[in-house]
Formats: structure tokens, sequence, C-alpha cells
């Protein structure tokens, strides 16, 4: 066996890289990581963290209004940006911070700068070089931007996060995401938002009973969701202000304009392509499901795969990987079935399938839906409301799906994920006593099915079947 200087050489510090490393650390490995920024990665830095801790800030404002309907009442509440800021940013040292404790305290050697593979065990960093028996590629993602005239006078999620001044007026293009979540955010602060989609509604790829929920229930909130727009280019006038100029023709004006347009896998400039590690089209790189690349000795996990794009996943396949390699405990990690969020306000969560999906992959459905006002607004008259899905097979009575959107979805779809993955079924939540007075009680009190489609359509010949 050749010698080499780490059994592990990991580039990109982020959740995946991280997790791996001090994983593999863990376990007796000899094993160093590199990073070109500040250790943590997109979700530390500049996603899941930050953006949590704006969706708290800016929640502020909806919690005040709503204490009136208690019997509170609360001068004009006004907002220091420039605090709230400075307060996040801290909060982001700290974990930085921990993150670089936790590596040192797992025997994991942290190297500054770009990594560059050079052959199938060899990385550059900074001039230097290092072997090792595997190299393991984190690079995360990145935003995309499409390109247009224009182009260099928007922002991405990483500037939304860190803007100096608060704008008076933002045109946010895209609604996935990020888009949703960020508008949710500057609305919440005051700020003037105009979503522009390219389909009728936002979080294509989510349940469609989601998608209509939540772009009304953002549209209620004065959010402004323009529906089948394609922006041609951009300007920037002397003052300052920014207008965009749609495919229709219409130009709309604002003090920032962000593009959330989706993110790219970042593995461009590392030495990949050179040493014939498989892309796919978009840029990621293509692994087995226990994320070997297409050349023995290196690895990938996370964003950089284009898998499933989320933190937690990135961490299980960077686990799995140092468990396989150096405990002898061959994992893969099984990617059905993973919950996901979206902190829009009200936030979506889900497990499980869209109603569309299980229609083709399973057939006949019962499907459960419930939407009402949750019990906290009904002192305070907000109109939001929540809503709850539930899609089971007909056959077997097994849950596919949970979807939600609603005030604490996430903490709620959380415990359903765990009994979606034991292969919950519909009697088994019928048997299950709920917790009183709460929305979650909601998912194991349902009764009533939706009317099938199909079998509606085939009573009435003549109407087609719709997916409502
Ligand atoms: P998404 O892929 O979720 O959404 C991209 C949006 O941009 C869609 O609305 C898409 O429209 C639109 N779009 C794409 N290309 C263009 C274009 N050329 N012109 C106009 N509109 C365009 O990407 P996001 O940037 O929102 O998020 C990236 C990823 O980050 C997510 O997929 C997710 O994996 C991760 N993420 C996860 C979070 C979480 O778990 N809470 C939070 C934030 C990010 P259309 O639908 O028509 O294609």
């Amino acid at each position: 066996m050749p010698q080499y200087d780490f059994d592990l050489f990991t580039i990109g510090a982020g959740s995946g890289g991280v997790a791996s490393s001090r994983r593999a650390g863990s376990y007796g490995a000899k094993v160093a990581i590199c990073e070109e920024d500040r250790v943590g990665g997109t979700c530390v830095l500049r996603g899941c963290v930050p953006k949590k801790l704006l969706v708290y800030g800016a929640h502020f404002r909806h919690d005040f209004e709503d204490s009136a309907g208690y019997g509170w009442s609360v001068p004009e509440p006004t907002l220091d940006w420039k605090k709230l800021q400075a307060a996040k940013d801290k909060e982001l040292d700290r974990l930085n911070g921990v993150y670089k404790r936790l590596l040192r305290d797992s025997g994991v050697q942290l190297i500054e700068g770009r990594g560059h593979v050079v052959d199938p065990h060899t990385v550059e960093v900074a001039g230097k070089r290092y072997t090792a028996a595997h190299i393991l590629i984190s690079t995360g993602s990145r935003p995309f931007l499409p390109e247009m005239p224009g182009i260099e006078h928007v922002i991405t999620s990483d500037g939304a996060l860190s803007l100096k001044e608060l704008p008076r007026r933002i045109i946010i293009v895209g609604g996935g995401y990020i888009g949703v979540e960020f508008a949710g955010i500057f609305n919440a602060l005051g700020v003037k938002v105009v979503v522009l989609i390219r389909g009728d509604t936002v979080l294509r790829g989510f349940d469609d009973d989601v998608r209509s929920f939540l772009t009304q229930e953002m549209r209620k909130k004065g959010i402004d969701i323009r529906s089948e727009v394609f922006v041609r280019d951009l300007e920037k006038r002397a003052d300052g202000t920014l207008s965009v100029l749609t495919t229709m023709g219409d130009t709309l004006e604002a003090d920032a304009v962000m593009f959330a347009t989706g993110r790219v896998p970042h593995t461009r400039g590392i030495g990949l392509e050179e040493l014939g590690v498989k892309l796919d089209k978009r840029g990621a790189v293509m692994v087995d499901a226990g994320s070997r690349s297409s050349v023995e000795s290196i690895y990938a996990v996370g964003d950089v795969t284009d898998r499933l794009n989320l933190t937690p996943v990135a961490i299980a396949e960077g686990r799995a990987l140092a468990e396989t390699l150096f405990n002898d405990n061959p994992m893969q990690l099984d990617h059905s079935g993973v919950p996901s969020a979206v902190f829009s306000q009200p936030p979506v969560s889900t497990v499980g399938i869209t109603e569309l999906a299980a229609r083709e992959s399973h057939g006949k459905l019962d499907v459960y839906v419930s939407s009402f006002r949750p019990m906290k607004y009904t002192l305070s008259g907000r109109e939001e409301r929540a809503m709850m899905k539930t899609i089971v097979e007909r056959d077997t009575q097994r849950v596919l799906g949970f979807h939600m959107v609603g005030v604490d979805a996430p903490e709620i779809v959380q415990g359903l994920a765990v009994a979606l993955k034991c292969g919950v079924t519909k009697q088994q939540l019928d048997a299950t006593v709920g917790i009183h007075p709460t929305a979650a009680e909601e998912f194991v009190t349902m009764r009533d099915k939706r009317p099938d489609p199909q079998e509606s359509a085939e009573r009435e010949p003549g109407h087609e079947a719709v997916n409502n």
C-alpha cells in the first residue's frame, strides 16, 4: 500500500465535508480539510442559519400585530436593521468558531486555501501538494444567474443576507425555496415586495395544493406575486433605481433586484474535468450510491452531487462515507422519505411524495385535506390559514405523503417523517390520540376523503378528470 500524507483529504468545509471529516477522524483516520472561505459552508454562513435568524427577526412584526387581539398595546415598533444584521453576524462568527473547534477536537487538520485536484491522490492548496488515499469533494453550490443585459446589478441570496440598508422596494425573480423565503422576510420587514415567477404558482416540484395555498397566503400578506412573467433586461438609473423590463414590455422599478433562480454545483476550476471525473450536464459530480465518482479514489457528497440539496442530507452522505471507508461499516443513505421545509411565511413542510407523483406511481389514492384558521389567530383576527394534506395508497392504506402549510409546519412534520419512514398506515394515524388543542392533532383526526377526481369524472361523463 503506498504511503500517503493523509487517509482522507476533503475539499470544502461545509456541512457535508466537515461531518465526513470529523467522523473519519473519530475512527483514527488521518484527515485534512481545505477551505477557501470561512469554515461552515453555505448552510452556516450564507444559507439556512442566517436566513432563519432573519425569518425570526422579521416575524416579530406579525407577533406585535397579533398581540393587540390579546389585550396588549404596543407602541409602533421600529426596526434597527443594522442591529439585526450585527447580531446575526455575531452568531455566524460564533458558529464559525464552533466548527473550527470541532474539527480540531476530531484531529482534522484545517488547511486554508482553494483545493485543486492534481491527480487521483494529490490535492494542491496554495502551491503546496498533499497526497491522500481518498479525496472527498464537498464544494457545494453557487447561485445561478441567467445571462441578460444588466444582470451585474442584481443581488443573490448572498447579497440579500448582508444588505447594508433595507431597500424600500425589492423585486425577487424566482419562486423557489429562496425566492419565497426572502419574499416573506422582506415583506414582514416592511419592504414592498414583487415576486416574478414563470409559472402560475410558487414552489415548482411541491404538491399542487401546497403551491396554490402558499401562493394565496403570500398574496394575502401583501406580496405582489406576478405569474407568467419573464425578465428581458435590467437597467440601473443615475439615482440608483433599478428598472426591470419584462418580455411583455412592462417596466417595473425597485431599489434592489434579487435573483433566486436556482443554484449550480461548484465543480469548475478545481481540476475534476482534467482528471476525467464525470460531471452531469449541470456540472454535478456523478456518484454511485456510495458517493464514489467515476475515479475510484475520489468521492463527493452534498450539493456538489445535486442529489437532494439539503444540509442534513449532505451530513448523512458524508457520515455514511466515513463509516464505509474507516469503520468497516458499509453504509448508503436512503434518499427516500427525506422531509424538508421552506421557511416562507407561513412555512411549508413536507415528507413523502406529491399527489401527482402518487397517482402516477401508486394508482388509487385516498386523499385527506384540511384547511383551517389556527387558534392563535381567532383572537388576533389574522386571516392566515393552515392547510394539511395526507396522501394514502388505497389498497394498502399506507401513507405516501404528508404536506403542510402553516405555522409550525416544520416542527410538526419532523415527527411525521419518522412515522412515514416506519411505513405508517391511515389506521395507525386514526388510532393515535391527538394532543389538544394543537394544529398537529389535525393529522390524526382527518376523516373526510376528498372526492376522487377520476371516479367523479366517471360518474359524470363528459367531465374531464382534474387533479384538484
Ligand atoms: P429553486 O430551484 O428552488 O427555484 C428556482 C426558481 O427560479 C424557480 O421559481 C424557477 O422557475 C426560477 N428560475 C430558474 N431559472 C430561471 C430563469 N432563467 N429566469 C427566471 N426564473 C428562473 O432554487 P432556489 O434558488 O430557490 O434554491 C436553490 C436550492 O437551495 C433549492 O433547490 C434547495 O435545494 C436549496 N435551499 C433549501 C432551503 C430549505 O431547505 N429550506 C432553503 C433555500 C435553498 P420555474 O419554477 O419556472 O423553473
